[in-house]
């Protein structure tokens, strides 16, 4: 699943879930992607977003696991990825491609990705999540 930060023509901000890039795109183009405040259904994707790669399942604290990420605070998640995930800003799609090959070790990475880099994860079947990053001016 890939969140996406989207924005209608009216500037309402919200967050679609998709399978992928495919199905967003397919959504988007059969206007079936409405903004939940004014219905509108040309919307695009907001492009302040950095990328997270989880590296193998590890015993997590039954905080993070069971809630439904929209009930998590933002801030919290924002902590928890400070405290377990590396920093690789933008090597990130790099990153990710050589703990894919077995290059480098399996670990929680973070950082961000332009989108032909998020094409070439998509593409090697690499999956990975998308969050927004909170603006410092709003
Ligand atoms: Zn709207």
């Amino acid at each position: 699943m890939i969140a996406y930060d989207l924005q209608c023509a009216r500037g309402h901000a919200f967050e679609g879930w998709f399978e992928g890039q495919k199905a967003f795109e397919h959504q988007r183009r059969k206007k079936l992607i409405a903004c939940p405040i004014c219905n509108d259904t040309s919307v695009v994707v907001v492009p302040s977003t950095f990328g997270i790669k989880s590296g193998p399942p590890q015993s997590e604290g039954p905080e993070a696991s069971n809630k439904p990420a929209e009930q998590m605070d933002l801030h919290k998640i924002m902590d928890f990825l400070e405290k377990h995930f590396e920093n690789v800003g933008s090597q990130f799609a790099g990153e990710a491609l050589k703990m894919h090959y077995g290059v480098s070790e399996k670990r929680n990475i973070r950082g961000t990705s332009t989108k032909t880099e998020e094409e070439t994860l998509e593409k090697e079947g690499i999956t990975f999540f998308k969050l927004p990053v909170p603006r410092l001016d709003s």
